[in-house]
């Protein structure tokens, strides 16, 4: 059930680096990963240049999601590479998160992280959507899976409405927690109509996961992180569609 096509964006740092790295060491690892980052040329992408140095099955690709011109350019060159096969896994992994509380928030913040978080999986999947429904329709006699057609969007728990309780005095991030929620009602409303096209969406919280972003006290490394997602990602099935889940497989409530 192992994709054999898949698209990651924010490749160059985090979680997406580490997934690229951990999908390269799978017994049967995908025949081509498009690695996408906003810019490939950067010195700050030596690991992620080095990775696709060593492996042809790296496809690297530019793209900023906020940015349509750079999804039409993207679109196209990843369109070049499948030549006419199509893409069975898409994980909008791009995102951002500012300092926010109620108190400091404003209204230039929140557009920003809600730009990147909503907007950018939005424009992701719109753009790679025939690429997608051609996996599915390369399938027909699969289930619903990665090894058929996926869209994943990396969501968090932070954006859980019903566990906020639980954390916000702690990590309040006002205008990330209010994005992934969005974040979850977007695959919610994708997995409704994506089905009849034999694509699963499915929301992903990767665990507090020491990056950039989750800083060095975050509660798992982003090699555990990763390699709970890959397991995950292997046993998606319908019964996942439309719903949020960790890293460890576990159904998150919204
Ligand atoms: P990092 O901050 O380490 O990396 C973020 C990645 O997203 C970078 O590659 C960055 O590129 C890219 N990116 C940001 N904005 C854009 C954009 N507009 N267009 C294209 N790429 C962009 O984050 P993580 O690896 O920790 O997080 C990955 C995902 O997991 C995010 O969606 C995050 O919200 C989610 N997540 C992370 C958690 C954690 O604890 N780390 C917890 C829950 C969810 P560049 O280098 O160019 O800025």
């Amino acid at each position: 059930m192992a994709p054999q096509r898949i698209l990651i964006t924010g490749c160059n740092r985090g979680i997406g680096l580490e997934l690229v790295r951990q999908l390269l060491e799978q017994p049967n690892p995908p025949k081509q990963i498009f690695a996408t980052c906003r810019n490939p040329d950067s010195p700050q992408n030596q690991e992620l240049n080095d990775l696709a140095a060593k492996n042809q099955n790296i496809v690297l690709i530019k793209l900023e999601v906020t940015d349509a011109k750079s999804l039409e350019e993207a679109t196209t060159q990843v369109e070049k590479h499948l030549n006419g096969a199509g893409l069975n896994l898409l994980i909008s992994n791009a995102g951002i998160l500012q300092p926010s509380t109620l108190a400091t928030a404003d209204a230039e913040e929140f557009l920003k992280v809600y730009n990147t978080n909503v907007v950018g999986s939005l424009l992701l999947a719109q753009s790679f959507l025939p690429f997608l429904k051609k996996a599915a329709q390369e399938n027909p006699e699969k289930p619903l899976g990665c090894g058929k057609s996926a869209l994943i969007n990396m969501s968090s728990l932070l954006g859980s409405i019903e566990k906020t309780p639980e954390s916000f005095c702690f990590h309040p991030q006002l205008s990330y927690r209010c994005s992934k929620a969005a974040l979850n009602m977007l695959t919610r409303c994708q997995s409704v109509d994506y089905q009849k096209d034999g694509i699963l969406c499915t929301a992903l919280h990767p665990g507090w996961v020491q990056t950039d972003m989750g800083g060095p006290n975050a509660a798992i490394t982003v090699e555990e992180s990763v390699k709970g997602i890959i397991k995950m990602l292997d046993n998606l099935s319908e019964k996942h569609s439309g719903i949020l889940v960790d890293w460890e497989g576990n159904t998150v409530p919204w």
